[in-house]
């Protein structure tokens, strides 16, 4: 058995017996991990706040070879990101990243630019727009696993210079007007919003955060990305349910 130390975000928690906790995590360097926290439910001001979903710290885990579970010795806690916590709203968007990471990513598959892109999100998640950290780390998230779609030509006929089309989530790509037809699911993309997701995908995180849409832009964007990922996940995912039914609360 190796031993590993890693900074790591806590993914997912889940009960194991009545003492310990089975902790999903996506660390730095070696991607997704699962470990098994013994006795930490016992310690739950101590130890057991380590591994509160969303939360960053520095692990110790001693590493098994014939099991993905291994066996989370220490944990040291770096950022709990308080300011994200104060609000119901980003705590639902934060676990909703949690889970699509969890979703999309295979454990022991290193993607260290996940792991900034998480703890990026949780940082700006109190003071930017929820719904575009969102739009901003879907992106990040699908050029980071290989799933971006294509938007350079159309996919069909490889027509370039399209600054507008369609866009189907089946094919993941962009579809020009004259091989729409051909694609019952395709809808039509307005420029700014394929301009905006050019941009995401291209550009740094920060320079992203700055670079403006209006709101009708957005709200394209977040129907195609919905319908993106519901074309790409195996099941809808719980976080973004729990978004859809707190968003009229929120709204008052
Ligand atoms: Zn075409």
């Amino acid at each position: 058995m190796a031993i590993r130390k890693t900074d790591a975000i806590v993914l997912k928690t889940m009960p194991f017996r009545s003492s310990s906790l089975i902790v999903t995590l996506f660390s730095r360097d070696y991607g997704k991990i699962r470990g098994l926290a013994k006795g930490v439910r016992l310690e739950r001001e101590t130890r057991g706040a380590l591994y509160e979903l969303c939360t960053r710290l520095e692990v110790v885990y001693y590493e098994k070879t014939r099991s993905d579970l291994h066996l989370l010795t220490e944990g040291f806690l770096e950022e709990s990101y308080e300011p994200m916590r104060t609000q119901l709203e980003s705590i639902a968007y934060a676990s909703y990243f949690c889970e699509l990471v969890d979703e999309t990513t295979e454990v022991h598959d290193a993607h260290p630019q996940l792991f900034e892109l998480l703890d990026f999100a949780f940082r700006y998640l109190s003071s930017i727009p929820a719904e575009r950290v969102a739009r901003l780390f879907e992106i990040k998230l699908l050029r980071e696993i290989g799933w971006l779609p294509y938007l350079d030509n159309c996919v069909q006929c490889s027509q370039g210079g399209l600054e507008s089309g369609y866009f189907s989530a089946r094919q993941g790509a962009l579809i020009c007007p004259k091989c729409a037809g051909g694609f019952p699911d395709a809808r039509p993309l307005q420029r700014e919003a394929l301009a905006a997701m050019r941009y995401y995908a291209g550009h740094e995180l920060e320079d992203c955060l700055r670079h403006g849409m209006g709101s009708q832009t957005e709200a394209e964007l977040k129907v195609f990305m919905g319908r993106f990922f519901a074309e790409r996940l195996l099941r809808p995912l719980k976080s973004k349910q729990f978004i859809e039914k707190i968003k009229p609360v929120m709204a008052k």
